[in-house]
């Protein structure tokens, strides 16, 4: 049958790969498994074949799609370019259309209007907090076991929609931060962080009240009406700002590619997106933000797919910790996914399991306790891995703690 969707993977994208296999050794799948099928050239080869029709989008096919974590790994040596993330994007989209479930339906529903609603967000993340608290993980193990992950959630969660920070000082320019919709409600120290930053080095900062969700988990999980939904959303709500921020390296890594989602109206969003990361670093080598003076010792480095492969920003969180008075210390110089990879957790938990415990082998053979991380996944995933002991915050967080203390 081929494809029968706009968002399928497009045949300049499949013939962009020569099977050079340079791929293989940097993706997690194909790591843990040694499996072709679960390699980024085997899901191209997948891809193709229902391309030109000598296969279908069967169990099978959604089995192979389904394991990979679109870490984007594979992108970052490709020697061809081939737009791997964008390409699984549209083979799930059309999965979705072609292999409609009733869970998928509810899924995708969860992921459009759920998420997009902060009042069903809310009392969600409240019934989070409330099972947090008493533990029904011991009892219930599985998707709840990941409230090991969490952070302590407030039992009334915190939002930031709404905010109007003034700069302090002189004005360089106005900023908009997404909220999220987990960051929202569950890292609010991440937000306060941001705002302090941002407005201490002299940004206006707002956090529009008409925005909602990025919409990558819906793009992840081939819910294309529902990640245009979200697009379309934001780029009415993001109009005007000179900066739009994201503290969540998967939430910009999706905005980045709005050009897909939202047309000619979100390239132009993207163009103003910057992760926090590269906003902060870029400040400091300004000179707008001090750094310490102080030796705060070592803080192992954990490297959020989205950050490093997706956005290639690398240095900039380094850069940040320097400036708090900490020296990174590398874990993993090919930054492999820990696993987390948004609700790929609760959808494939023995492979999420294996790469979260991998990646908390890596972070205890530094013999540290302290880790920086840049998204929130990836924290969850470290916490549950690592269990009590150790300590994950952003990068920003752990500037904040300096500078706030003397501004
Ligand atoms: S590195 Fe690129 S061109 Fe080579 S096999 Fe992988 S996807 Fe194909
Ligand atoms: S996105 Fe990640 S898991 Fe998927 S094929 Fe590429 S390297 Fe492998």
């Amino acid at each position: 049958m081929g494809w029968v969707t706009e968002d399928a993977p497009t045949s300049a994208e499949l013939d962009a790969c020569i099977t050079c296999g340079l791929c293989l050794p940097v993706c997690p799948t194909f790591r843990v498994t040694g499996d072709e099928t679960a390699s980024p050239r085997g899901r191209l080869a997948a891809m193709s074949a229902v391309a030109e029709g000598v296969a279908a989008v069967d169990e099978t096919f959604e089995e192979v799609m389904g394991l990979c974590l679109v870490c984007r790994a594979c992108e970052v040596v490709c020697p061809s370019l081939v737009p791997f993330g964008r390409a699984m994007e549209g083979a799930r989209v059309e999965i979705a259309a072609q292999r409609p479930s009733a869970a998928r339906r509810a899924r995708h529903a969860a992921l459009g209007g759920g998420l997009g609603s902060r009042a069903l967000v809310g009392a969600a993340s409240a019934a989070a907090a409330m099972a947090q608290r008493v533990r029904f993980d011991r009892i219930a193990p599985g998707p709840l076991g990941r409230m090991r992950g969490m952070r302590r959630l407030p039992v009334r969660p915190a939002s930031v929609v709404g905010t109007v920070a003034p700069a302090r000082g002189e004005r360089i320019g106005r900023a908009a931060l997404l909220a999220g919709c987990v960051m929202d409600r569950w890292f609010a120290p991440v937000h306060e962080a941001t705002i302090g930053l941002l407005t201490l080095a002299g940004y206006d900062v707002e956090v529009p009240a008409a925005q909602t969700c990025c919409g990558a988990l819906a793009a992840h999980d081939g819910a294309a009406a529902e990640a245009r939904e979200h697009a379309t959303g934001n780029v009415a709500a993001f109009a005007g700002y000179d900066v739009v921020v994201a503290d969540a390296a998967g939430c910009t890594a999706h905005l980045k590619g709005y050009g897909h989602w939202a047309g000619e109206a979100g390239a132009e969003l993207a163009g103003r997106v910057r992760d926090v990361t590269e906003v902060v670093a870029g400040l400091i080598d300004e000179g707008r933000l001090p750094a310490s003076s102080v030796d705060r010792g070592p803080v192992a480095i954990q490297d959020p797919c989205h950050l490093r492969h997706a956005q290639r920003v690398v240095a900039a969180p380094r850069s940040i910790v320097r400036a708090a008075g900490y020296s990174p210390v590398e874990i993993d110089p090919q930054a492999l996914c820990c696993g987390a990879a948004g609700i790929y957790m609760t959808l494939q938990p023995e492979m999420s399991d294996e790469l979260g415990t991998r990646k908390a082998d890596q972070v205890r053979a530094t013999g540290l306790t302290l880790v920086a991380s840049a998204n929130p996944g990836c924290e969850m995933q470290l916490r549950s891995h690592l269990g009590e002991g150790y300590r994950i915050a952003h990068p920003v967080e752990l500037l904040w703690e300096v500078l706030r203390t003397k501004y």
